[in-house]
């Protein structure tokens, strides 16, 4: 069996050093989307918005039901693309979604109505990420006509960055600037937006330039960077710590075969224990002969194929496991550590992948919610 341990107490930690370094003007939306990156929807959002998030974010509706069915109060920001059948339940559950068509607008309008309601909507602008959102040409078209509908209340305009991680920013400052001259072309048009939005984690940390009245920030939260080229002004702590309990142990013959495939033969007799976490639970089948855990705060490398349920380590050189021992497969044991980004690298992936790829399978253990506010 493995588990995974959410420190909430490092999450109220990561969020109010995110909200010391935005300051005072700014709101911080805690991005929670994807079950909270892995973590767990309802418990992160309420340890965020006791340690100071101003509001949520996530990308559907389903997620923010589950938030509302959850007991969570305060705005709940949708960045994702909704359709006019979500219309009445966007509306009677207080949701703030990003209005991407009339179609939607018009829905949200009767809804509001139909509900004595006002809803408030966000616009969003694509500058670069080639997904959703309007195109810069469409903004004050789309606004005017927004406007007028009664039942709504445009509140925040934003667009997101396609690059902003990456140590070079100058694609990320453009986005900005296209962003900021179609602000100006809202205005123009008399239409001011009191919610300007633009940054993500990456921009957070090194453009504070783009921080605007409100920023999106969600791998911060959870303890981690967006990329190792960023600067470092918060002092985040890890939050996720991933276990199992070592299964069987034992000392396989030299010339014998590992696991589907048979991709792993031992070159001698060989010491292995067996790991009971898999790809069923998250934890990817490419870091088969790849991967490493920590076994008695050792590094014990995968052998052979990850499967669904389970896999094997090497643990020649590591004294005295046992049966139930505590394995790590993330996090630190001794004076060693596992980071999210160590799997990513193997696995030829992004620590945001990592995290949020664990699957319902994996009980989710919530430490320190005494000291999380
Ligand atoms: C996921 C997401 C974010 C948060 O990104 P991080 O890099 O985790 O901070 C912000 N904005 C939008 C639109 C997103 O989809």
């Amino acid at each position: 069996m493995a588990w995974a341990e959410i420190d909430l107490a490092a999450i109220a930690h990561n969020t109010q050093e995110v909200k010391r370094w935005i300051g005072a003007k700014t709101e911080l939306a805690a991005v929670v989307k994807a079950n909270a990156y892995g973590h767990g929807l309802v418990p992160v959002s309420r340890a965020v918005l006791r340690a100071g998030a101003d509001r949520l974010a996530v990308v559907s509706v389903s997620e923010a039901m589950t938030l509302r069915r959850g007991g969570i109060q305060g705005r709940i920001l949708l960045m994702g693309f909704s359709l006019a059948e979500d219309a009445p339940a966007i509306v009677h559950y207080g949701l703030t979604p990003t209005v991407n068509s009339q179609a939607l607008a018009a829905a949200l309008s009767d809804a509001a109505l139909a509900q004595g309601r006002v809803a408030p909507v966000h616009l969003k602008v694509d500058t670069g990420m080639g997904r959703f959102g309007l195109l810069t040409e469409e903004v004050v078209p789309f606004a005017k006509e927004l406007v007028r509908r009664p039942g709504l209340r445009l509140e925040g305009f934003w667009t997101h960055f396609a690059t902003a991680e990456e140590a070079d920013k100058s694609f990320t400052r453009q986005q900005l600037a296209v962003y900021q001259q179609v602000l100006a072309d809202l205005h123009g048009a008399g239409i001011h937006v009191p919610v300007r939005h633009a940054a993500n984690s990456g921009a957070t940390l090194d453009l504070p330039e783009t921080h605007l009245d409100l920023v999106r920030c969600g791998i911060l939260l959870y303890g981690l960077y967006p990329s190792p080229e960023l600067n470092r002004p918060v002092d985040l702590r890890p939050v996720l710590t991933l276990k199992a309990r070592v299964g069987r142990v034992r000392t396989l013959p030299g010339g014998a075969s590992v696991s589907y495939g048979r991709t792993y033969v031992t070159p001698g007799p060989t010491p292995v224990a067996l790991v009971p976490i898999g790809y069923g639970d998250g934890y990817h089948r490419c870091l088969s002969n790849r991967g490493m855990v920590l076994v008695q705060g050792q590094r014990a490398s995968i052998l052979g194929r990850v499967c669904m349920d389970q896999f094997v380590v090497d643990v020649s050189g590591i004294s005295a496991v046992h049966e139930g021992d505590e394995v790590v497969i993330i996090g630190a044991q001794g004076d060693d550590r596992i980071s999210a980004e160590e799997v990513a690298v193997w696995g030829q992936t992004a620590n945001y992948e990592v995290i949020t790829s664990l699957t319902s399978r994996v009980p989710r253990v919530y430490l320190g919610a005494d000291q999380a506010g």
